[in-house]
């Protein structure tokens, strides 16, 4: 059944709404991070492919722009109710090439044509201002206008998820896209540009350019005067790559980077509340996210209680192939990421550190870690200061909140944070002194389609989602007038 799945998807690149070939004939393997077996050849896009969708993307942007605001809402609208139709089939293929359990992936496509609706319903919603200069002199009309040709590039850990939450409001704002998918997941992108095209987005308005040589085809789209626009979903490193190439040109960016979520546990905290959190903010995609908790500081008075419980819940979690039924932990995306969380855990280890559950990489095939719970870990380990992207947590704890507060924003990056404690007043306040963009008060789960999402510092540019995911494609033109 996955297999014919996977054969029915289009492999080539799509331009300017025509399925291709990469202009030398390149093609590069999938893999299935569970089996470590090819599963698929896709296109790799070319600088040449690269210049092409710029055109294509160039050419389809003024008829798009010029669109009745409810005509790109109701292809939106249609493109959410294509994409739940066949929700169980996305599902199928994000755990196939990316490795979440199925049930996660479900969850990850429901997150992703939210996006549809949500920004559907946002096109036809936002508007401009209308004013009279103070001096009387000309009455001023703010307008809000696509800010042109849009490279998107997404990373692996929600391939579905991280494309939308782009493509809709760029849609929704009228400008055109290129869509550059991460290497290891172009499947589920492949199957977003079939999704666009039957749900009547005109050619041009979406192409997907899935390629082994990303620089190129970044370099390629951002050295032309013709982009406008570059949202980028990745590592703080790659971000800075691109940053720097996007100022060659002055191109718009927004830019979602990497985290290193603090989650203090305060010392009135309800434990079954916050070990639970904890878990569900630690194990999402298997500790490959964003917003993964990565760092757990958590009150003396409570620290071994706690230990025990999040290390009880994590030893209980079933590992192995998402798409097998009652898994709770998949493999991670390849043998790197693998090896780096093996490597930490072991500098940890040979610091001094204690293992309470996990620890252990079991034999292959598969890229799978046991879920890990690790205390007494050295200040210099390098594990507390690195973006994990594994399931282990490490427990470090604190006197009072001045120091939770401190330790949490002891780093370069603010995306997530989260804070437990029953007293909400005093939970907020503590929040209110971490730097991070998106927070958690007594709950681990915190993405929402109508939330703004983003990061202070290091960890990134603009936010997703809400209204504010819509602005990040426009431009404001304002008009003096007279009459
Ligand atoms: P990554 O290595 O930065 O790659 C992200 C994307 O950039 C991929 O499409 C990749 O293509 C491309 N890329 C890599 N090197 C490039 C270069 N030199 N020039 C142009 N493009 C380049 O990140 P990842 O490993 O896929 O994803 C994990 C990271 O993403 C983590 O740091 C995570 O925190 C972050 N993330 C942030 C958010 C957020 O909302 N803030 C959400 C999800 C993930 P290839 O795959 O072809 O190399």
């Amino acid at each position: 059944m996955i297999d014919e799945l996977i054969k029915g998807i289009r492999k080539d690149l799509y331009i300017g709404g025509e399925w291709r070939e990469a202009s030398d004939h390149g093609r590069f393997d999938v893999r299935d991070p569970a089996t470590e077996e090819v599963i698929a050849s896709v296109a790799s896009a070319t600088a040449e492919d690269a210049t092409a969708a710029v055109t294509a993307a160039y050419d389809a942007g003024p008829e798009w722009a010029a669109r009745a605001p409810i005509e790109r809402a109701d292809i939106l609208r249609k493109s959410y109710d294509l994409m739940l139709a066949r929700c169980d089939d996305y599902a199928s293929i994000i755990s196939r090439e990316e490795g979440k359990t199925l049930a996660e992936a479900r969850g990850e496509v429901n997150y992703a044509a939210s996006f549809m609706r949500w920004f559907a319903e946002e096109a036809v919603r936002f508007s401009g201002r209308f004013g009279r200069a103070p001096a009387g002199g000309n009455n001023i009309l703010v307008q809000h206008k696509p800010v042109g040709v849009s490279l998107l590039i997404t990373p692996w850990n929600f391939p579905a998820a991280m494309a939308t939450r782009k493509i809709a409001p760029a849609l929704a704002a009228g400008c055109t896209t290129i869509l550059k998918p991460a290497s290891e997941t172009p499947l589920t992108a492949l199957m977003l540009a079939s999704l666009y095209e039957e749900a009547g987005v005109p050619p041009g308005v979406v192409n997907v350019l899935p390629s082994r040589s990303s620089s190129v085809i970044s370099n390629t789209i951002m050295s032309d005067d013709r982009t406008r626009k570059l949202s980028f979903t990745g590592s703080t490193e790659v971000g800075r790559i691109l940053l720097t190439k996007a100022a060659e040109k002055i191109i718009n960016c927004s830019m979602e980077l990497g985290g290193n979520a603090p989650f203090i546990v305060l010392d009135d905290a309800d434990l079954d509340v916050s070990s639970e959190a904890a878990l569900v903010a630690k194990i999402r995609n298997a500790g490959e996210s964003c917003i993964g908790a990565n760092r757990f500081y958590v009150h003396s008075s409570i620290f071994n209680e706690f230990s025990k419980r999040l290390s009880a819940k994590m030893s209980q979690l079933k590992v192995g192939p998402g798409m097998d039924a009652g898994i709770d932990v998949g493999p991670l995306v390849n043998a790197d990421t693998c090896d780096k969380v093996e490597s930490l855990v072991k500098q940890a280890v040979e610091l001094g550190a204690t293992v309470l559950t996990g620890g252990r990489r079991p034999d292959g095939p598969g890229h799978f870690y046991e879920p890990t719970v690790m205390v007494d870990i050295p200040t210099e380990a390098e594990i507390l200061h690195t973006e994990i992207f594994g399931p282990v947590a490490t427990i470090v704890p604190f006197e009072d909140d001045d120091q939770a507060v401190e330790m949490a924003n002891n780093t370069i990056f603010g995306l997530a944070a989260y804070v437990c404690g029953k007293d909400i007043g005093r939970a907020l306040s503590v929040a209110d002194r971490i730097d991070a963009g998106v927070m958690g008060i007594n709950r681990g789960f915190i993405s929402d389609t109508s939330a703004p999402f983003g990061g202070f510092k290091q960890s990134g540019i603009g936010r997703e989602g809400s209204q504010d995911g819509l602005h990040e494609f426009l431009e404001t033109k304002y008009v003096a007038v007279d009459w």
